[in-house]
Protein backbone atom coordinates (compact mmCIF):
# COMPACT_ATOMS: atom_id res chain seq x y z
CA UNK A 1 0.00 0.00 0.00
CA UNK A 2 2.59 2.33 -1.16
CA UNK A 3 0.98 4.31 -3.75
CA UNK A 4 -1.84 6.46 -2.81
CA UNK A 5 -4.48 9.05 -4.48
CA UNK A 6 -5.53 12.14 -2.60
CA UNK A 7 -8.61 13.70 -3.87
CA UNK A 8 -9.76 17.46 -2.48
CA UNK A 9 -7.08 19.36 -1.38
CA UNK A 10 -8.45 22.38 0.88
CA UNK A 11 -7.91 23.15 4.19
CA UNK A 12 -7.64 20.12 5.56
CA UNK A 13 -6.88 17.63 2.78
CA UNK A 14 -3.71 19.98 1.89
CA UNK A 15 -1.78 19.59 5.35
CA UNK A 16 -3.30 15.43 5.08
CA UNK A 17 -1.46 14.94 1.67
CA UNK A 18 1.97 16.48 3.00
CA UNK A 19 1.95 14.58 5.82
CA UNK A 20 1.56 10.92 3.67
CA UNK A 21 4.46 12.69 1.65
CA UNK A 22 6.09 13.21 4.50
CA UNK A 23 5.69 9.13 6.08
CA UNK A 24 7.46 8.43 2.47
CA UNK A 25 4.01 7.46 0.27
CA UNK A 26 3.99 7.85 -3.46
CA UNK A 27 0.76 10.48 -4.01
CA UNK A 28 -1.01 11.15 -7.08
CA UNK A 29 -3.45 14.26 -6.10
CA UNK A 30 -6.37 16.22 -8.09
CA UNK A 31 -8.43 19.10 -7.04
CA UNK A 32 -10.19 21.54 -8.81
CA UNK A 33 -7.94 24.14 -7.51
CA UNK A 34 -4.42 25.05 -9.85
CA UNK A 35 -2.62 26.60 -6.67
CA UNK A 36 -4.27 23.35 -4.53
CA UNK A 37 -2.43 20.87 -6.46
CA UNK A 38 0.70 23.07 -7.27
CA UNK A 39 0.96 23.19 -3.69
CA UNK A 40 1.60 19.18 -3.34
CA UNK A 41 3.23 18.55 -6.65
CA UNK A 42 6.02 20.91 -5.10
CA UNK A 43 6.38 18.84 -2.24
CA UNK A 44 7.19 15.66 -4.69
CA UNK A 45 3.27 14.84 -5.18
CA UNK A 46 2.29 13.81 -9.11
CA UNK A 47 -1.02 15.44 -10.13
CA UNK A 48 -3.46 13.17 -11.70
CA UNK A 49 -5.65 15.42 -14.48
CA UNK A 50 -8.68 13.21 -13.28
CA UNK A 51 -10.22 11.46 -10.58
CA UNK A 52 -9.63 8.17 -12.84
CA UNK A 53 -6.16 8.58 -13.46
CA UNK A 54 -5.80 9.19 -9.91
CA UNK A 55 -7.79 5.75 -9.36
CA UNK A 56 -5.27 4.77 -12.37
CA UNK A 57 -2.08 5.47 -10.48
CA UNK A 58 -3.07 4.03 -6.93
CA UNK A 59 -3.40 1.10 -4.45
CA UNK A 60 -5.40 3.28 -1.69
CA UNK A 61 -7.20 6.67 -3.05
CA UNK A 62 -8.78 8.94 -0.05
CA UNK A 63 -10.95 11.45 -0.59
CA UNK A 64 -11.91 14.43 1.68
CA UNK A 65 -14.55 16.44 -0.38
CA UNK A 66 -17.16 18.94 0.91
CA UNK A 67 -20.30 16.97 0.74
CA UNK A 68 -22.50 13.87 -0.68
CA UNK A 69 -22.95 15.41 -4.25
CA UNK A 70 -19.53 16.27 -4.46
CA UNK A 71 -18.11 12.51 -3.56
CA UNK A 72 -20.74 11.35 -6.07
CA UNK A 73 -19.25 13.06 -8.82
CA UNK A 74 -15.82 12.45 -8.16
CA UNK A 75 -16.73 8.57 -7.60
CA UNK A 76 -19.29 7.89 -10.42
CA UNK A 77 -18.29 10.84 -13.36
CA UNK A 78 -17.52 9.69 -16.75
CA UNK A 79 -13.62 10.65 -15.70
CA UNK A 80 -14.40 9.50 -11.87
CA UNK A 81 -12.80 7.64 -9.41
CA UNK A 82 -14.79 4.16 -10.24
CA UNK A 83 -14.07 4.40 -13.98
CA UNK A 84 -10.26 4.37 -13.44
CA UNK A 85 -10.49 1.47 -10.55
CA UNK A 86 -9.67 -2.16 -10.35
CA UNK A 87 -10.62 -5.31 -8.06
CA UNK A 88 -9.18 -5.07 -4.50
CA UNK A 89 -8.21 -1.23 -4.16
CA UNK A 90 -9.40 0.42 -1.02
CA UNK A 91 -11.61 4.21 -1.31
CA UNK A 92 -11.56 5.87 2.31
CA UNK A 93 -13.43 8.73 2.34
CA UNK A 94 -12.89 11.18 4.86
CA UNK A 95 -15.33 13.56 4.22
CA UNK A 96 -17.90 14.72 6.36
CA UNK A 97 -20.89 13.06 4.88
CA UNK A 98 -24.49 11.33 5.40
CA UNK A 99 -24.42 7.10 6.25
CA UNK A 100 -27.11 6.62 3.98
CA UNK A 101 -24.64 8.50 0.91
CA UNK A 102 -21.90 6.30 1.99
CA UNK A 103 -23.64 2.62 1.92
CA UNK A 104 -24.76 3.58 -1.57
CA UNK A 105 -21.36 4.67 -2.45
CA UNK A 106 -19.79 1.78 -0.79
CA UNK A 107 -22.17 -0.53 -2.68
CA UNK A 108 -21.21 0.78 -6.08
CA UNK A 109 -17.28 0.15 -5.36
CA UNK A 110 -18.03 -3.34 -3.45
CA UNK A 111 -20.18 -4.11 -6.85
CA UNK A 112 -16.30 -3.59 -8.97
CA UNK A 113 -14.60 -5.60 -6.08
CA UNK A 114 -13.38 -2.30 -4.17
CA UNK A 115 -13.52 -2.11 -0.38
CA UNK A 116 -15.09 1.34 0.81
CA UNK A 117 -13.94 2.73 4.25
CA UNK A 118 -15.66 5.68 5.77
CA UNK A 119 -13.11 7.51 7.76
CA UNK A 120 -14.26 11.28 8.87
CA UNK A 121 -12.23 13.02 10.99
CA UNK A 122 -12.09 15.31 14.09
CA UNK A 123 -9.20 17.39 14.98
CA UNK A 124 -9.61 20.78 12.49
CA UNK A 125 -6.76 21.89 10.21
CA UNK A 126 -4.23 22.10 13.76
CA UNK A 127 -4.91 18.74 14.20
CA UNK A 128 -4.47 18.11 9.90
CA UNK A 129 -0.96 19.62 9.82
CA UNK A 130 -0.06 18.03 13.48
CA UNK A 131 -0.67 14.72 12.12
CA UNK A 132 -2.79 14.01 14.93
CA UNK A 133 -6.37 13.55 13.89
CA UNK A 134 -8.85 11.33 15.40
CA UNK A 135 -10.26 8.95 12.74
CA UNK A 136 -13.58 7.56 13.46
CA UNK A 137 -13.81 4.58 10.44
CA UNK A 138 -16.68 2.28 9.18
CA UNK A 139 -16.60 -0.49 6.94
CA UNK A 140 -14.93 -3.91 7.36
CA UNK A 141 -12.56 -4.64 9.78
CA UNK A 142 -9.65 -6.48 7.69
CA UNK A 143 -10.02 -3.18 5.19
CA UNK A 144 -9.05 -0.71 7.98
CA UNK A 145 -6.16 -3.14 8.93
CA UNK A 146 -4.49 -3.24 5.56
CA UNK A 147 -4.54 0.98 5.54
CA UNK A 148 -4.26 1.29 9.52
CA UNK A 149 -0.25 2.05 9.07
CA UNK A 150 -1.22 4.58 6.32
CA UNK A 151 -3.37 6.24 8.38
CA UNK A 152 -1.30 6.66 11.08
CA UNK A 153 0.28 9.12 9.26
CA UNK A 154 -3.14 11.51 9.62
CA UNK A 155 -3.87 10.62 13.26
CA UNK A 156 -2.86 8.61 16.32
CA UNK A 157 -6.26 7.80 17.40
CA UNK A 158 -8.02 5.12 15.21
CA UNK A 159 -11.47 3.88 16.12
CA UNK A 160 -13.42 0.77 14.09
CA UNK A 161 -16.63 1.93 14.94
CA UNK A 162 -18.92 -0.18 13.20
CA UNK A 163 -19.77 -0.88 9.50
CA UNK A 164 -19.88 1.40 6.59
CA UNK A 165 -21.70 4.44 7.58
CA UNK A 166 -20.68 3.96 10.98
CA UNK A 167 -18.32 6.47 10.85
CA UNK A 168 -20.23 9.21 9.28
CA UNK A 169 -22.68 9.00 11.74
CA UNK A 170 -20.27 9.19 14.68
CA UNK A 171 -18.73 12.13 13.03
CA UNK A 172 -22.48 14.12 12.63
CA UNK A 173 -23.16 12.97 16.45
CA UNK A 174 -20.04 14.60 17.67
CA UNK A 175 -20.44 17.77 15.45
CA UNK A 176 -23.97 18.26 16.59
CA UNK A 177 -22.22 18.69 19.97
CA UNK A 178 -19.95 20.86 18.78
CA UNK A 179 -22.27 23.11 16.77
CA UNK A 180 -24.37 23.77 19.55
CA UNK A 181 -21.35 24.66 21.88
CA UNK A 182 -20.14 27.25 19.72
CA UNK A 183 -23.51 28.91 20.01
CA UNK A 184 -23.76 28.29 23.59
CA UNK A 185 -20.32 30.03 23.90
CA UNK A 186 -21.03 32.92 22.01
CA UNK A 187 -24.30 33.42 23.69
CA UNK A 188 -22.29 32.92 27.58
CA UNK A 189 -19.53 34.68 26.54
CA UNK A 190 -21.42 37.97 25.56
CA UNK A 191 -22.93 38.02 28.27
CA UNK A 192 -20.23 37.72 30.45
CA UNK A 193 -18.49 41.17 28.77
CA UNK A 194 -21.70 42.82 28.90
CA UNK A 195 -21.72 42.39 32.46
CA UNK A 196 -18.07 43.88 32.58
CA UNK A 197 -16.15 40.60 33.43
CA UNK A 198 -12.70 40.93 31.05
CA UNK A 199 -13.25 38.26 28.70
CA UNK A 200 -9.63 36.62 29.39
CA UNK A 201 -10.62 35.18 32.77
CA UNK A 202 -14.25 34.22 31.99
CA UNK A 203 -11.83 31.96 29.29
CA UNK A 204 -9.44 30.85 32.09
CA UNK A 205 -12.06 30.22 35.06
CA UNK A 206 -14.21 28.13 32.64
CA UNK A 207 -12.02 26.39 30.83
CA UNK A 208 -11.35 24.63 34.47
CA UNK A 209 -14.47 24.74 35.34
CA UNK A 210 -18.17 22.59 34.34
CA UNK A 211 -18.69 25.18 31.70
CA UNK A 212 -15.53 24.08 29.84
CA UNK A 213 -15.59 22.46 26.45
CA UNK A 214 -14.11 22.15 23.01
CA UNK A 215 -15.49 25.60 21.55
CA UNK A 216 -14.68 27.56 24.58
CA UNK A 217 -10.76 25.98 24.95
CA UNK A 218 -9.85 26.24 21.48
CA UNK A 219 -11.87 28.71 19.26
CA UNK A 220 -12.15 31.51 21.72
CA UNK A 221 -8.71 32.05 21.96
CA UNK A 222 -7.64 31.37 18.35
CA UNK A 223 -10.51 33.19 16.64
CA UNK A 224 -12.56 35.23 18.81
CA UNK A 225 -10.22 36.89 21.33
CA UNK A 226 -8.17 38.19 17.76
CA UNK A 227 -11.22 38.67 15.80
CA UNK A 228 -9.40 37.06 12.77
CA UNK A 229 -12.15 34.34 11.15
CA UNK A 230 -10.14 33.15 8.25
CA UNK A 231 -8.99 29.46 7.85
CA UNK A 232 -10.21 26.93 10.57
CA UNK A 233 -13.95 25.18 9.92
CA UNK A 234 -16.10 26.66 7.59
CA UNK A 235 -19.67 28.14 9.05
CA UNK A 236 -21.24 26.33 5.90
CA UNK A 237 -19.71 22.85 6.66
CA UNK A 238 -20.55 23.55 10.11
CA UNK A 239 -24.00 23.82 8.95
CA UNK A 240 -24.01 20.76 6.29
CA UNK A 241 -22.99 18.88 9.49
CA UNK A 242 -25.73 20.14 11.30
CA UNK A 243 -27.94 19.80 8.33
CA UNK A 244 -27.30 16.03 8.04
CA UNK A 245 -27.94 15.43 11.67
CA UNK A 246 -31.06 17.19 11.27
CA UNK A 247 -31.66 14.50 7.96
CA UNK A 248 -30.50 11.79 10.16
CA UNK A 249 -32.86 12.63 13.05
CA UNK A 250 -35.98 12.59 10.81
CA UNK A 251 -35.35 9.45 9.24
CA UNK A 252 -34.69 7.69 12.37
CA UNK A 253 -37.48 9.54 14.14
CA UNK A 254 -35.63 11.30 16.48
CA UNK A 255 -36.29 14.62 17.45
CA UNK A 256 -33.14 16.87 17.80
CA UNK A 257 -34.43 20.22 19.16
CA UNK A 258 -31.10 22.12 20.06
CA UNK A 259 -29.90 21.01 16.88
CA UNK A 260 -32.42 22.18 14.09
CA UNK A 261 -32.63 25.85 16.59
CA UNK A 262 -29.11 26.06 16.13
CA UNK A 263 -28.98 25.49 13.02
CA UNK A 264 -30.65 28.48 12.31
CA UNK A 265 -27.98 30.35 13.54
CA UNK A 266 -25.70 28.95 11.28
CA UNK A 267 -28.14 29.79 8.69
CA UNK A 268 -28.19 33.57 9.83
CA UNK A 269 -24.06 33.84 9.46
CA UNK A 270 -24.36 32.60 5.87
CA UNK A 271 -27.16 34.88 5.31
CA UNK A 272 -24.91 37.68 6.63
CA UNK A 273 -21.64 36.55 4.43
CA UNK A 274 -19.74 34.45 6.80
CA UNK A 275 -20.14 31.04 4.89
CA UNK A 276 -16.47 30.97 4.39
CA UNK A 277 -15.35 32.00 7.75
CA UNK A 278 -14.82 29.87 10.61
CA UNK A 279 -17.42 28.72 12.68
CA UNK A 280 -16.62 30.40 15.80
CA UNK A 281 -17.65 33.65 13.78
CA UNK A 282 -20.92 33.00 14.55
CA UNK A 283 -20.21 34.91 17.41
CA UNK A 284 -20.73 38.05 15.78
CA UNK A 285 -23.97 37.94 14.94
CA UNK A 286 -24.65 37.59 19.05
CA UNK A 287 -21.96 40.23 19.54
CA UNK A 288 -23.99 42.86 17.27
CA UNK A 289 -27.09 41.76 19.13
CA UNK A 290 -25.76 42.28 22.71
CA UNK A 291 -23.35 45.25 21.44
CA UNK A 292 -20.44 44.20 22.80
CA UNK A 293 -17.18 42.72 21.36
CA UNK A 294 -15.92 39.68 22.67
CA UNK A 295 -11.32 40.61 22.65
CA UNK A 296 -8.23 40.74 24.25
P1 LIG B 1 -12.45 22.90 1.80
O1 LIG B 1 -13.66 23.55 1.23
O2 LIG B 1 -11.34 23.75 2.32
O3 LIG B 1 -11.80 21.91 0.71
C1 LIG B 1 -12.53 21.14 -0.18
C2 LIG B 1 -11.66 20.91 -1.42
O4 LIG B 1 -12.39 20.09 -2.33
C3 LIG B 1 -11.32 22.21 -2.17
O5 LIG B 1 -9.93 22.28 -2.39
C4 LIG B 1 -12.10 22.07 -3.47
O6 LIG B 1 -11.47 22.71 -4.57
C5 LIG B 1 -12.13 20.57 -3.63
N1 LIG B 1 -13.18 20.15 -4.55
C6 LIG B 1 -14.47 20.56 -4.60
N2 LIG B 1 -15.11 19.93 -5.61
C7 LIG B 1 -14.21 19.11 -6.20
C8 LIG B 1 -14.27 18.21 -7.29
N3 LIG B 1 -15.39 18.01 -7.98
N4 LIG B 1 -13.15 17.54 -7.61
C9 LIG B 1 -12.00 17.71 -6.92
N5 LIG B 1 -11.88 18.55 -5.87
C10 LIG B 1 -12.97 19.25 -5.53
O7 LIG B 1 -12.98 21.91 2.93
P2 LIG B 1 -12.16 21.28 4.16
O8 LIG B 1 -12.26 22.23 5.31
O9 LIG B 1 -10.85 20.81 3.70
O10 LIG B 1 -13.12 20.06 4.52
C11 LIG B 1 -13.15 18.88 3.73
C12 LIG B 1 -14.07 17.88 4.40
O11 LIG B 1 -13.59 17.60 5.73
C13 LIG B 1 -15.52 18.37 4.57
O12 LIG B 1 -16.40 17.30 4.39
C14 LIG B 1 -15.54 18.88 6.01
O13 LIG B 1 -16.85 18.85 6.57
C15 LIG B 1 -14.59 17.89 6.68
N6 LIG B 1 -13.91 18.40 7.88
C16 LIG B 1 -13.38 19.65 7.92
C17 LIG B 1 -12.72 20.08 9.07
C18 LIG B 1 -12.12 21.47 9.18
O14 LIG B 1 -11.76 21.89 10.29
N7 LIG B 1 -11.98 22.23 8.09
C19 LIG B 1 -12.60 19.22 10.17
C20 LIG B 1 -13.11 17.94 10.09
C21 LIG B 1 -13.77 17.54 8.93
Amino acid sequence: MRTVGFIGLGAMGRPMAANLIQAGYSLTVYDLVESAVAELTAKGAKQGMSPREVAQASEVIITMLPNNAIVEAVLTGSDGLLAGSRPGQIIIDMSSVTPGHTKKMAALAEAKGLDYLDAPVSGGVVGAKAGSLTIMAGGKAEALERCRELLMALGKKIYHVGPVGAGDTVKLVNNLIFGIGMVAVSEAMTLGVKAGLDPQVLHEVISVSTGRCYAMEAKVPNFVFKGEFDGGFAVDLQYKDLEMASQTGKELGVPLLLTNVVGQVYEAARAKGLGRKDMSSVILLQEELAGVKVRT
